[in-house]
C-alpha cells in the first residue's frame, strides 16, 4: 500500500502534529469558545465528536448533525482544519455536506467490518484524510484489515490513531496502551503516519504527558489530545480532557529528539 501525506494545505510537516479539541460537542458556545483558545495556542486541526459511542446508554450521545454547523464556524472564524468521527454512511454523508476537513473511525467502529466497508463505500472517490483509530480489542489484523477496505476504496490519505485497548483488570490506564501492536503495524507500514491518543489511552489529565513523551520517543508523528473550555462540567470523558491552557504546557515541555529508528 501507498500512502499519501495526510496534511492538510498550511499544516507544517513537524512531529508532533496536533489535533485536539474536545471529546464532544456540547454546544455552540462550549464548541467556539474552546476552539477560539485552541487557535490562541496554535493549534490548526480541531477535533469534536458530534456523534458518540457511548459504552452504555443513557449517557450524552452527541449533538449530531447541528453541530457540524458549529464546526463550519469554527472554520469560518478561527481558521482551523475541523475534524470529526464518522461511524455509519448517514454520518459520512452529514459530514461531507457539511465540509468536514478530516475524518476519525473510532474504535468501537474499527472492531465492525460491515461499518468500516459501509464507510468506505461512502466515500469512493472522495478526497479526505481519514484517521483510524485501533479497535477496541488488542488485534492488530483487525485494524489492518480496516485500512485495507479504505485503501481498497481508492483513500490514500490514510493514518491511524493509537487509543489504546480496552481491559477488565484494573490498571493505572483507561485503555492499555500494548505499544508493541502500533510499534508493529509501523514496522509493516512505514509510510503510515501514527498519531497517539493520549486522553483515551490514560484516561486522566495526570497522564497525558507521559504518554505524549513517550508516544514521540517512539517516533509517532502526531498527538490527538481532548482538550475542553472547562474540562470538569464535560459532557463525556471529564476525567480526561485537558484545558488549551494546559495542553499548550504540555506540548511546550514534550522533548523531541531527531528520528533514531
Ligand atoms: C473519542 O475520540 O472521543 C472516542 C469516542 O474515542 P474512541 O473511539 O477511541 O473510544
Ligand atoms: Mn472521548
Amino acid at each position: 500500500m501507498e500512502f499519501e501525506s495526510i496534511l492538510l494545505p498550511g499544516v507544517e510537516d513537524k512531529r508532533p502534529v496536533i489535533i485536539a479539541g474536545p471529546c464532544s460537542a456540547e454546544t455552540e458556545e462550549q464548541v467556539l469558545k474552546t476552539a477560539v483558545e485552541l487557535a490562541g495556542k496554535g493549534v490548526k486541526i480541531y477535533r469534536a465528536g458530534v456523534w458518540k459511542p457511548r459504552t452504555k446508554p443513557g449517557g450524552f450521545e452527541g449533538a449530531g448533525t447541528p453541530a457540524l454547523k458549529w464546526l463550519q464556524q469554527v472554520r469560518r472564524e478561527t481558521g482551523m482544519y475541523v475534524s470529526t468521527e464518522v461511524a455509519t454512511e448517514k454520518h459520512v454523508y452529514e459530514s461531507l455536506k457539511y465540509n468536514m476537513d478530516m475524518l476519525w473511525i473510532g474504535a468501537r467502529t474499527t472492531a465492525n467490518p460491515f461499518a468500516v466497508q459501509e464507510i468506505a463505500d461512502t466515500l469512493k472517490g472522495v478526497d479526505i484524510p481519514v484517521l483510524i483509530k485501533n479497535p477496541v480489542n488488542p488485534d492488530l489484523e483487525l485494524w489492518i484489515g480496516a485500512i485495507e477496505r479504505l485503501y481498497n476504496a481508492g483513500l490514500t490519505k490514510i493514518g491511524v490513531i493509537h487509543r489504546g485497548f480496552s481491559t477488565n483488570d484494573k490498571s493505572v490506564y483507561r485503555n492499555m496502551p500494548h505499544w508493541h501492536i502500533p510499534i508493529e503495524l509501523k514496522r509493516r507500514f512505514p509510510d503510515l503516519p501514527i498519531i497517539c491518543d493520549p486522553s483515551h489511552i490514560g484516561g486522566k489529565r495526570s497522564m497525558i504527558k507521559k504518554i505524549s513523551q513517550q508516544a514521540m520517543d517512539l517516533n509517532y508523528y502526531g498527538l490527538i489530545i481532548e482538550s475542553h473550555c472547562n474540562p470538569d462540567e464535560a459532557w463525556s470523558d471529564s476525567a480526561q480532557q485537558i484545558t488549551p491552557g494546559t495542553l499548550a504546557d504540555i506540548l511546550n515541555e514534550l522533548v523531541i529528539r531527531d528520528k533514531v529508528q
